[in-house]
């Protein structure tokens, strides 16, 4: 059972004052504290977890924001920040004693600047509305995570989300080059700029993926890039995972950057398939798909690279689409891939961690005998070129102790993850799903150093705390985190 800080009485028998103040400061439709309505409110995309926040604000206006964060400072009120509540990690979860602050009505393009090629956006622009705001130049936004119809930029921000282009893009830490924030003490900040590099201390890196800990973005510009002019996408069957996976390494390590490298399982390609109907080979164990992008010629000769790697390890298949729409109807399989697992199970938990790419074969074939040893299935789609796994652990929620079970199981693939040299998260960020997980790649030392950041921003822990870190530590205690024989300090302090 998850557990979260213990909701403040105090607070919560403050409630009708509260909300009153709140409606001063966010009037008309700003607040919503009714019952049924909080309720929409309740859980982001890790539905597992829920708990219908205290009060709901919206606020509109960067003062807005300011004044509703000095108010919760000065009355102890914890704020849990939330985009459009995608998040798989459950960094949106709300708490029980604390204010949702939805910025949903943060919904304007503020500017694009085709000179120096970028877009300003508020944060509650989704993903997608750059790029559509921007086609007309012949210019789009590339980190494009699945969810890019729905999830907000101020979200990708916080989690630093990524997607099939960040190979060869970057993540949107490699593409977001300013960022207005406001701190839990109401102060409006402003790190990094339209120009190269700040000359300062990366603070914008800092910031971004720092899943709402450290302030609320009310403003984001992002890079924006020239379309590729074209591209073609391969798809490769092999016989064994083994093979798909070496080919990965291979491709890479032969210089060639993919647009982007994505692989599927048999229990993927078969679901995806039998949904789409996008031509991919039922008999494979492993499917990859590799589209090359650039100018015709460069694309042309970058595919027979690559078939031919493909063909030294082994490749079963090799299919390269001859017209945008069989390029698009080769990715259309890959990006209902999670509806279309979905159709095989009443649940599934999407996991999410990152290893180097030469683990790739080995992990999954761990990740086999972990089926065997948990019952429960696994269906694999993920980005290959990056080492970004998301398992999906097929389980039922009606059948009591399958989601235990599977969040043990979960838990196992993460572990396996650091094991072989790779880390707990590749874009969905930590939030509650991998916070007691946490110390499996931090010791002691490195999490109170990574919380005195956290304490330089808010110091009262009022910024969405219960996520990230496995355990609450008073900022004035930090001074003096050690750890003796094993002992775990402080044992007074709440331990999640
Ligand atoms: C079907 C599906 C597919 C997905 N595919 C991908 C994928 O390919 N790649 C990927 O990276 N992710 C993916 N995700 C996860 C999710 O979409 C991303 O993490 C996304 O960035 C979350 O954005 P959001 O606006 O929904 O944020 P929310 O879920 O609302 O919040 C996420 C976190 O950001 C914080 N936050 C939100 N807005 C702000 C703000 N303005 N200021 C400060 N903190 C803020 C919240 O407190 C929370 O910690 C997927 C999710 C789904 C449901």
């Amino acid at each position: 059972m998850l557990a979260m800080p213990e909701p403040d009485r105090a607070v919560l028998a403050r409630r009708a004052e509260i909300i009153a103040a709140l409606r001063k400061i966010a009037p008309g439709e700003g607040v919503i504290d009714g019952e049924r309505e909080r309720r929409a409110y309740e859980c982001d995309a890790l539905t597992a977890y829920r708990q219908t926040p205290m009060v709901v604000v919206l606020p509109e206006t960067t003062a807005q924001v300011v004044e509703i964060l000095r108010y919760c400072k000065a009355n102890a009120i914890r704020v849990v920040p939330r985009g459009a509540g995608t998040s798989l990690s459950g960094g949106a979860l709300p708490l029980a004693d604390g204010v949702l602050l939805g910025m949903s009505k943060f919904n304007r393009i503020v500017e694009i600047d085709v000179a120096d090629r970028c877009v300003v956006a508020q944060p509650g622009v989704t993903n997608l509305a750059i790029s559509h705001a921007v086609q007309g130049h012949g210019l789009y936004y590339a980190p494009d995570p699945s969810s890019q119809i729905a999830c907000s930029i101020g979200g990708n921000v916080a989690e630093n989300s990524g997607g099939v282009h960040c190979l060869k893009y970057g993540l949107t830490t490699n593409n977001v080059i300013e960022v207005e924030f406001v701190t839990i003490d109401g102060e409006v900040i402003r790190l990094g700029g339209k120009h190269f590099d700040s000359g300062a201390l990366d603070l914008l890196g800092v910031l971004v993926g720092s899943e709402g800990l450290l302030g609320v973005v009310t403003a984001v510009t992002v890079r924006v890039l020239p379309t590729p002019p074209g591209a073609r996408a391969l798809l490769i069957g092999f016989p064994s995972v083994r093979g798909a996976a070496d080919c990965v390494a291979a491709v890479i390590g032969s210089g060639i950057i993919p647009g982007g490298m994505e692989i599927m399982d048999k229990l993927a390609i078969e679901a995806a398939e039998a949904f789409v109907h996008a031509g991919y080979p039922l008999g494979a164990e492993a499917l990859l798909i590799v589209e090359l992008d650039g100018c015709a010629a460069e694309v042309d000769h970058l595919v027979a690279r690559v078939e031919k790697i493909a063909a030294d390890h082994g490749a079963a298949s090799c299919r390269a689409s001859q017209s945008e729409q069989e390029r698009l109807l080769f990715w259309a399989g890959r990006k209902a891939a999670f509806p279309a697992v979905g159709r095989l199970s009443p649940d599934y938990l999407c996991m999410d961690g990152t290893i180097p790419r030469k683990e790739i074969g080995a992990v999954l074939l761990r990740m086999k005998q972990l089926e065997a040893k948990y019952g429960l299935r696994v269906a694999n789609v993920f980005h290959a070129g990056d080492g970004n796994l998301h398992p999906l652990i097929l389980y039922d929620a009606n059948k009591p102790g399958e989601l235990e079970r599977a969040e043990r199981f979960g838990d196992d693939i993460l572990r396996l993850c650091v094991e072989v040299g790779g880390v707990l998260t590749g874009e969905h960020g930590v939030g509650v799903e991998k916070r007691d997980l946490m110390d499996v790649m931090f010791d002691e030392i490195d999490l109170a150093q990574q919380q005195r950041l956290k304490c330089a921003f808010d110091e009262a822990n009022l910024l969405n705390p219960g996520k990230v870190f496995p355990r609450l530590c008073r900022c004035a205690e930090l001074g003096r985190m050690h750890v003796r024989g094993g002992a775990l300090p402080h044992p007074d302090l709440p331990r999640f």
